[in-house]
Protein backbone atom coordinates (compact mmCIF):
# COMPACT_ATOMS: atom_id res chain seq x y z
CA UNK A 1 0.00 0.00 0.00
CA UNK A 2 1.64 3.51 -1.21
CA UNK A 3 1.27 6.42 1.69
CA UNK A 4 0.71 9.66 0.75
CA UNK A 5 3.56 11.69 1.16
CA UNK A 6 3.16 14.42 4.04
CA UNK A 7 4.79 18.00 4.21
CA UNK A 8 8.38 18.26 5.80
CA UNK A 9 7.22 21.32 7.26
CA UNK A 10 3.30 21.12 8.97
CA UNK A 11 3.97 17.26 9.10
CA UNK A 12 0.16 17.94 8.67
CA UNK A 13 -0.68 17.73 4.59
CA UNK A 14 -0.52 16.07 1.62
CA UNK A 15 2.63 17.32 -0.57
CA UNK A 16 2.03 19.72 -3.65
CA UNK A 17 5.99 20.87 -4.28
CA UNK A 18 8.95 19.18 -3.72
CA UNK A 19 11.64 22.15 -3.30
CA UNK A 20 14.84 20.43 -5.03
CA UNK A 21 17.70 23.35 -3.74
CA UNK A 22 16.26 22.55 -0.07
CA UNK A 23 14.93 19.25 -0.23
CA UNK A 24 11.65 20.27 1.29
CA UNK A 25 8.20 18.60 0.34
CA UNK A 26 5.56 21.36 0.56
CA UNK A 27 1.98 21.25 0.87
CA UNK A 28 -0.03 23.62 0.14
CA UNK A 29 -0.61 26.01 2.65
CA UNK A 30 3.07 25.85 3.36
CA UNK A 31 4.31 26.30 -0.03
CA UNK A 32 1.97 29.25 -0.13
CA UNK A 33 3.38 30.75 2.64
CA UNK A 34 7.23 30.12 1.75
CA UNK A 35 6.54 32.76 -0.93
CA UNK A 36 4.78 35.24 0.85
CA UNK A 37 6.91 35.09 3.49
CA UNK A 38 9.98 35.06 1.26
CA UNK A 39 8.82 38.40 -0.48
CA UNK A 40 8.30 39.50 2.96
CA UNK A 41 11.55 39.06 4.11
CA UNK A 42 13.41 40.17 1.00
CA UNK A 43 11.07 43.67 1.56
CA UNK A 44 12.21 43.88 4.94
CA UNK A 45 15.67 43.18 4.07
CA UNK A 46 16.62 46.27 1.97
CA UNK A 47 13.96 48.34 3.56
CA UNK A 48 11.68 48.17 0.58
CA UNK A 49 8.23 49.44 2.18
CA UNK A 50 7.66 52.04 4.59
CA UNK A 51 4.51 53.16 6.47
CA UNK A 52 2.26 55.54 4.81
CA UNK A 53 3.66 54.74 1.15
CA UNK A 54 1.77 54.71 -1.43
CA UNK A 55 2.89 51.64 -4.00
CA UNK A 56 2.30 51.46 -7.92
CA UNK A 57 2.79 48.08 -8.74
CA UNK A 58 3.88 47.30 -12.36
CA UNK A 59 1.32 45.05 -13.84
CA UNK A 60 1.96 43.41 -17.15
CA UNK A 61 -0.86 40.51 -16.98
CA UNK A 62 1.90 38.22 -16.44
CA UNK A 63 1.63 35.79 -14.23
CA UNK A 64 4.99 37.44 -11.99
CA UNK A 65 3.48 40.67 -11.96
CA UNK A 66 -0.05 39.67 -11.08
CA UNK A 67 0.94 37.52 -8.05
CA UNK A 68 3.29 40.30 -6.88
CA UNK A 69 0.03 42.60 -7.09
CA UNK A 70 -1.93 39.79 -5.28
CA UNK A 71 0.92 39.16 -2.56
CA UNK A 72 1.21 42.76 -2.12
CA UNK A 73 -2.45 43.87 -1.54
CA UNK A 74 -2.65 40.84 0.79
CA UNK A 75 -0.12 42.45 2.65
CA UNK A 76 -1.22 45.79 2.88
CA UNK A 77 -5.00 44.02 4.04
CA UNK A 78 -3.18 42.48 6.26
CA UNK A 79 -0.82 44.91 8.07
CA UNK A 80 -2.42 48.44 6.86
CA UNK A 81 -0.81 51.45 6.12
CA UNK A 82 0.10 51.14 2.70
CA UNK A 83 -2.23 51.31 -0.20
CA UNK A 84 -1.90 49.96 -3.58
CA UNK A 85 -2.47 50.89 -7.19
CA UNK A 86 -1.76 48.96 -10.40
CA UNK A 87 -0.35 50.59 -13.36
CA UNK A 88 -0.14 49.18 -16.75
CA UNK A 89 1.60 50.00 -20.18
CA UNK A 90 0.59 49.70 -23.12
CA UNK A 91 3.11 48.44 -25.72
CA UNK A 92 1.30 48.92 -29.10
CA UNK A 93 1.78 44.92 -29.40
CA UNK A 94 -1.15 43.99 -31.96
CA UNK A 95 -3.09 40.47 -30.23
CA UNK A 96 -0.57 40.26 -27.41
CA UNK A 97 -1.41 43.63 -25.30
CA UNK A 98 -5.37 43.42 -26.37
CA UNK A 99 -5.10 39.99 -23.95
CA UNK A 100 -3.36 40.92 -21.04
CA UNK A 101 -5.01 44.36 -20.63
CA UNK A 102 -8.44 42.00 -20.27
CA UNK A 103 -6.78 40.26 -17.40
CA UNK A 104 -5.45 42.91 -15.70
CA UNK A 105 -8.73 45.32 -15.73
CA UNK A 106 -10.77 42.41 -14.26
CA UNK A 107 -8.14 40.88 -12.21
CA UNK A 108 -7.72 44.23 -10.15
CA UNK A 109 -11.35 44.63 -10.14
CA UNK A 110 -11.50 41.53 -8.14
CA UNK A 111 -9.24 42.84 -5.67
CA UNK A 112 -10.34 46.03 -5.86
CA UNK A 113 -7.17 47.84 -7.12
CA UNK A 114 -7.28 51.00 -8.94
CA UNK A 115 -5.88 50.83 -12.34
CA UNK A 116 -3.67 53.22 -13.93
CA UNK A 117 -2.85 52.46 -18.01
CA UNK A 118 -0.45 54.63 -19.96
CA UNK A 119 0.50 53.47 -23.44
CA UNK A 120 3.92 54.36 -25.52
CA UNK A 121 1.98 55.79 -28.26
CA UNK A 122 0.46 58.54 -26.39
CA UNK A 123 3.64 59.18 -24.01
CA UNK A 124 6.08 58.90 -27.10
CA UNK A 125 4.35 59.37 -30.02
CA UNK A 126 5.37 55.64 -31.05
CA UNK A 127 4.33 52.79 -30.35
CA UNK A 128 5.79 48.86 -30.57
CA UNK A 129 4.69 47.71 -33.56
CA UNK A 130 5.75 50.86 -35.77
CA UNK A 131 9.36 51.04 -33.70
CA UNK A 132 9.91 47.66 -35.16
CA UNK A 133 9.50 48.52 -38.72
CA UNK A 134 11.15 52.18 -38.22
CA UNK A 135 14.20 51.29 -36.13
CA UNK A 136 16.92 51.79 -38.27
CA UNK A 137 18.57 48.10 -37.37
CA UNK A 138 18.45 45.11 -36.13
CA UNK A 139 21.14 46.40 -33.55
CA UNK A 140 18.51 48.34 -32.18
CA UNK A 141 16.86 45.11 -30.02
CA UNK A 142 12.96 45.29 -29.59
CA UNK A 143 13.85 44.46 -25.68
CA UNK A 144 16.58 47.56 -25.48
CA UNK A 145 13.21 49.91 -27.21
CA UNK A 146 11.36 48.19 -24.83
CA UNK A 147 13.05 48.84 -21.96
CA UNK A 148 14.08 52.13 -22.20
CA UNK A 149 10.10 53.22 -23.10
CA UNK A 150 8.76 50.92 -19.93
CA UNK A 151 10.77 52.46 -17.49
CA UNK A 152 9.97 55.89 -18.15
CA UNK A 153 6.42 54.65 -18.69
CA UNK A 154 6.37 53.49 -15.54
CA UNK A 155 7.93 56.63 -13.64
CA UNK A 156 5.41 58.62 -15.42
CA UNK A 157 2.20 56.60 -14.00
CA UNK A 158 3.47 56.22 -10.66
CA UNK A 159 3.94 59.88 -10.50
CA UNK A 160 0.45 60.39 -12.04
CA UNK A 161 -1.13 58.40 -9.07
CA UNK A 162 1.22 60.19 -6.55
CA UNK A 163 3.08 57.03 -5.52
CA UNK A 164 6.05 57.01 -3.43
CA UNK A 165 7.20 53.36 -4.62
CA UNK A 166 7.50 51.66 -7.92
CA UNK A 167 7.19 47.70 -7.23
CA UNK A 168 8.36 45.51 -10.29
CA UNK A 169 8.10 41.98 -9.99
CA UNK A 170 11.90 40.93 -11.33
CA UNK A 171 12.28 37.77 -10.01
CA UNK A 172 15.32 35.74 -9.24
CA UNK A 173 16.36 34.75 -12.80
CA UNK A 174 15.67 37.93 -14.47
CA UNK A 175 18.16 39.32 -12.15
CA UNK A 176 20.59 36.78 -12.64
CA UNK A 177 20.13 36.63 -16.70
CA UNK A 178 20.60 40.71 -16.10
CA UNK A 179 24.14 40.17 -14.51
CA UNK A 180 24.76 38.08 -17.47
CA UNK A 181 23.89 39.83 -19.97
CA UNK A 182 25.91 43.36 -18.78
CA UNK A 183 29.09 40.57 -18.00
CA UNK A 184 29.10 39.19 -21.15
CA UNK A 185 29.00 42.37 -22.57
CA UNK A 186 31.58 44.14 -20.69
CA UNK A 187 28.88 46.54 -19.35
CA UNK A 188 30.36 46.32 -15.53
CA UNK A 189 28.67 49.90 -14.29
CA UNK A 190 25.66 48.35 -15.29
CA UNK A 191 26.32 45.41 -12.70
CA UNK A 192 26.41 47.67 -9.72
CA UNK A 193 22.99 48.79 -10.31
CA UNK A 194 21.54 45.44 -9.91
CA UNK A 195 22.03 45.53 -5.99
CA UNK A 196 17.90 46.25 -4.91
CA UNK A 197 19.53 48.48 -2.18
CA UNK A 198 16.13 51.04 -2.50
CA UNK A 199 17.53 54.14 -4.64
CA UNK A 200 16.17 57.30 -4.35
CA UNK A 201 15.90 59.07 -7.56
CA UNK A 202 13.71 61.80 -9.69
CA UNK A 203 12.90 65.23 -8.55
CA UNK A 204 10.20 63.49 -6.32
CA UNK A 205 12.76 60.89 -4.87
CA UNK A 206 10.07 57.73 -5.90
CA UNK A 207 11.51 54.76 -4.85
CA UNK A 208 12.14 51.78 -6.95
CA UNK A 209 11.34 48.20 -5.18
CA UNK A 210 11.35 44.20 -6.66
CA UNK A 211 10.56 42.05 -3.90
CA UNK A 212 10.36 39.13 -5.49
CA UNK A 213 14.22 39.20 -6.55
CA UNK A 214 15.26 36.53 -4.07
CA UNK A 215 12.46 33.78 -5.35
CA UNK A 216 12.78 31.69 -8.61
CA UNK A 217 10.60 32.32 -11.57
CA UNK A 218 9.02 28.68 -11.93
CA UNK A 219 8.03 29.14 -7.92
CA UNK A 220 5.94 32.24 -8.31
CA UNK A 221 4.58 30.53 -11.86
CA UNK A 222 3.58 27.56 -9.39
CA UNK A 223 2.26 30.16 -6.89
CA UNK A 224 0.35 31.68 -9.54
CA UNK A 225 -1.32 28.45 -10.23
CA UNK A 226 -2.29 27.79 -6.64
CA UNK A 227 -3.80 30.50 -5.85
CA UNK A 228 -5.69 30.57 -9.28
CA UNK A 229 -4.49 33.72 -10.23
CA UNK A 230 -5.24 34.44 -14.32
CA UNK A 231 -2.26 35.18 -16.46
CA UNK A 232 -1.61 36.53 -19.85
CA UNK A 233 -0.43 32.98 -21.90
CA UNK A 234 0.64 34.47 -24.93
CA UNK A 235 4.57 35.38 -25.08
CA UNK A 236 5.85 38.09 -25.77
CA UNK A 237 6.21 37.91 -30.06
CA UNK A 238 9.42 40.06 -29.97
CA UNK A 239 11.08 38.51 -27.16
CA UNK A 240 13.44 35.57 -29.31
CA UNK A 241 15.45 38.55 -30.20
CA UNK A 242 16.94 38.65 -27.00
CA UNK A 243 19.77 36.97 -25.75
CA UNK A 244 17.37 36.77 -22.46
CA UNK A 245 15.65 33.80 -23.56
CA UNK A 246 18.80 31.82 -24.08
CA UNK A 247 20.32 32.75 -20.79
CA UNK A 248 16.98 31.80 -19.33
CA UNK A 249 17.27 28.32 -20.59
CA UNK A 250 20.67 27.63 -20.29
CA UNK A 251 20.65 28.64 -16.51
CA UNK A 252 17.18 26.49 -16.41
CA UNK A 253 19.71 23.14 -17.52
CA UNK A 254 22.01 23.72 -15.06
CA UNK A 255 19.43 24.07 -12.37
CA UNK A 256 17.60 20.82 -13.08
CA UNK A 257 21.16 18.62 -12.10
CA UNK A 258 22.14 20.76 -9.86
CA UNK A 259 19.93 21.86 -7.79
CA UNK A 260 20.46 25.71 -6.03
CA UNK A 261 22.77 26.77 -8.41
CA UNK A 262 21.03 29.33 -9.65
CA UNK A 263 20.76 30.32 -6.02
CA UNK A 264 24.15 29.90 -5.41
CA UNK A 265 24.57 32.21 -8.86
CA UNK A 266 22.57 34.81 -7.32
CA UNK A 267 24.27 35.21 -4.00
CA UNK A 268 27.80 36.12 -5.91
CA UNK A 269 26.01 38.22 -7.88
CA UNK A 270 24.49 40.47 -4.91
CA UNK A 271 28.28 40.44 -3.42
CA UNK A 272 29.64 41.62 -7.00
CA UNK A 273 27.24 44.25 -7.11
CA UNK A 274 27.19 45.58 -4.14
CA UNK A 275 31.21 45.60 -4.58
CA UNK A 276 30.54 47.86 -7.54
CA UNK A 277 27.55 49.88 -6.52
CA UNK A 278 28.50 53.28 -7.29
CA UNK A 279 26.34 56.44 -6.29
CA UNK A 280 23.22 56.67 -8.42
CA UNK A 281 23.85 57.76 -12.23
CA UNK A 282 24.64 61.65 -11.58
CA UNK A 283 22.34 63.20 -14.17
CA UNK A 284 23.06 66.68 -13.22
CA UNK A 285 21.71 67.87 -16.92
CA UNK A 286 18.14 68.29 -18.24
CA UNK A 287 16.97 66.80 -21.12
CA UNK A 288 15.93 70.11 -23.66
CA UNK A 289 12.92 67.70 -25.08
CA UNK A 290 11.12 66.71 -21.87
CA UNK A 291 13.19 68.66 -18.97
CA UNK A 292 13.60 65.61 -17.12
CA UNK A 293 16.82 64.39 -15.41
CA UNK A 294 19.38 63.38 -18.20
CA UNK A 295 22.91 62.22 -18.42
CA UNK A 296 23.39 64.29 -21.76
CA UNK A 297 21.44 67.21 -23.33
CA UNK A 298 19.13 64.69 -24.87
CA UNK A 299 17.45 61.65 -22.41
CA UNK A 300 17.49 58.67 -23.87
CA UNK A 301 14.18 58.16 -24.07
CA UNK A 302 13.59 61.50 -25.97
CA UNK A 303 16.71 60.01 -28.64
CA UNK A 304 15.19 56.78 -28.84
CA UNK A 305 11.82 58.18 -29.42
CA UNK A 306 13.02 60.93 -32.12
CA UNK A 307 15.33 58.01 -34.22
CA UNK A 308 11.90 55.92 -34.34
CA UNK A 309 9.39 59.11 -35.03
CA UNK A 310 11.79 60.52 -37.69
CA UNK A 311 12.24 57.01 -39.68
CA UNK A 312 8.40 56.31 -39.24
CA UNK A 313 7.22 59.74 -41.19
CA UNK A 314 10.31 59.51 -43.83
ZN1 LIG B 1 2.55 21.94 5.31
ZN1 LIG C 1 13.98 63.63 -22.57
Amino acid sequence: MQHERICTKCHEHPVVYFRAYSGEYLCRKCYIWSIEDKAAKTMSKFSMMRYGDRIAVGVSGGKDSLSLLYVLKKISDHHGGTEIIAVTIDEGIEGYRDESLQIVKQFCSKLGVQTNIQSYRSLFGVDMDEAMVSRPSDKMSSCSICGTFRRRALDIAAESVGADVIATAHNLDDQLQTFLINLLAGDVERIGWIYPEPVQYGPDGLRKIKPFVEIYEREIAFYALLQEIPFQSQECPYMHESVRTELREFMNNLENNRPGIKYNAYNSMMKISKQLRAAPATEAEKCSICGRCSTGSICSVCRTASILKQRSAD
